[in-house]
């Protein structure tokens, strides 16, 4: 008897343990009173299949049509979770506010900044570009090579795909606003070190600090953790609302996980809507052409 996982049950496992290396979760535990284990230690079969976090009606179902919605959004009631403990020691707490701060005059203290390692190898300093007084503001892991190129945010491939859920939402990229955690393009598209992160972020700070945005969205597990200064996976506060700094705060997955992963679109199209409803946001009717 064949004892292997249906072809498209391993995709999808494929596809989720992808999705988990993606986030840094590289070690996983096989439950063994997890229902699906054979009895029979004949009957076993490949551990992936049977570890409980990966059960097929867990995994995320694919959708048709990903970022046109058929439905305008569900008003869902926000639900604030401090993930930070009171007594933890923040790295933004440190950041002196600066007075009648504007995002000028970070530019201009960036400079043509050298303070970590990632300024050797960019071509362009990304700042972060939009709506100044966006009431949303999307903050990314870093920026890519066309980022460097161009010394703007989220212009590649992934940053179409920004664009399109942006627009998804009823809105244009020119009334949000979208940054990055570090400004210079880690070599080889790397996750920026702890270091970096840490000598970088007060500039992500102090543009928050002068936007005053009523949501923001932290797209992937980089800029979520360094926001949320939290070292548990994005896979356990992903679409969630949570509070950070007075703002409200949600995880979604990086553009470029769902270049990956379309099948995680759906996971994302729900995290829009409940910003959507936060910020009473339609999604844009379709001409009767279309
Ligand atoms: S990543 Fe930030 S801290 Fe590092 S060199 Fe670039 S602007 Fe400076």
């Amino acid at each position: 008897m064949d004892e292997r996982a249906p072809e498209s049950l391993q995709q999808q496992i494929e596809d989720r343990l992808r999705y988990y290396e993606d986030l840094g979760i590289r070690l996983f535990y096989r439950d063994r009173t997890a229902a699906t284990v054979a009895a029979s230690p004949s009957h076993a079969v490949p551990n992936a299949v049977h570890t409980s976090a990966i059960q097929e009606s867990s995994l995320p179902k694919p959708i048709a049509k990903p970022f046109f919605p058929k439905a305008p959004a569900a008003a869902v009631p926000p639900r604030i979770e401090p993930l930070v403990a009171p007594s933890a020691p923040s790295l933004f707490e440190s950041v002196n506010k600066i007075k009648d701060d504007t995002l000028l005059k970070i530019r201009e203290d960036i400079g043509d900044c050298t303070r970590c390692e990632l300024h050797k190898g960019r071509n362009k300093i990304v700042f972060g570009d939009g709506n100044p007084k966006a009431e949303l503001v999307f903050i990314g892991e870093g920026p890519g090579a066309d980022e460097d190129a161009q010394g703007l945010p989220f212009v590649g491939r992934a940053g179409k795909l920004l664009t399109q859920m942006i627009e998804a939402m009823g809105l244009q990229r020119r009334d949000v606003y979208i940054c990055n955690v570090v400004k210079c393009r880690p070599p080889e598209n790397r996750a920026p070190e702890p270091d970096e992160v840490t000598t970088c972020s007060p500039y992500l700070l102090r543009q928050i600090d002068v936007i005053k945005p009523k949501v923001i969205v932290c797209l992937g597990a980089v800029a979520a953790k360094t926001l949320l200064e939290t070292t548990r996976g994005i896979s356990q506060f992903r679409g969630q609302w949570l509070e950070w700094r007075g703002h409200k705060l949600m995880a979604t997955y990086h553009p470029a996980y769902l270049l990956r992963n379309p099948n995680a679109k759906g996971e994302v199209w729900k995290d829009l809507q409940k910003v959507m409803a936060e910020l009473g946001l339609q999604p844009p009717k379709k001409s009767k052409s279309s």
